[in-house]
């Protein structure tokens, strides 16, 4: 069963969330990095609702996705909260794609792109105590096809 939780999140709310988290220095202008009140709003999205900003220094546009995995990809912000959530849990694209109403390859793409960024944050330094954990020793343990 879908449930509409989309439908049921406030907008304003999930908005805080993605910019404490997305931008934990407060929205910038990418380009000259000048805080967010050197841009005027220069338009709002219909589809998104976020508000596009244009810098006054040096002209770039911006919105809360700029930078992210989310830019261009038309998703409103409680959608990308649930997206995010999703992959955090494991759910499959299906599910996740079903939940948010976005075409699978959106929710596909999504995911892999978000995988790939947390790979790439991955520490590459070795654990700093001599004793290994048995959820370190085994997280790979669920492989497709091969039993364990
Ligand atoms: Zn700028």
């Amino acid at each position: 069963m879908i449930f509409p939780i989309t439908d049921l999140m406030d907008e304003q709310a999930s908005m805080k969330w993605l910019l404490r988290h997305l931008h934990p220095r407060g929205l910038r202008c990418p380009q000259c990095q000048a805080n967010l009140q050197r841009a005027r709003p220069f338009r709002t999205s219909r589809r998104t609702r976020l508000t596009d900003y244009r810098c006054r220094d040096c002209g770039i546009v911006y919105n809360l996705y700029t930078g992210s995995v989310f830019a261009h990809k038309q998703l409103r912000p409680r959608q990308v909260i649930l997206l995010l959530r999703g992959v955090c849990k494991g759910e499959p694209s299906t599910a996740i794609s079903e939940e948010l109403k976005v075409t699978w390859r959106t929710g596909h793409e999504l995911r892999r792109l978000l995988h790939e960024n947390a790979y790439r944050l991955l520490p590459e330094t070795p654990l700093c105590d001599a004793d290994t954990e048995t959820d370190e020793l085994f997280q790979n343990a669920g492989e497709k096809g091969r039993k364990t």
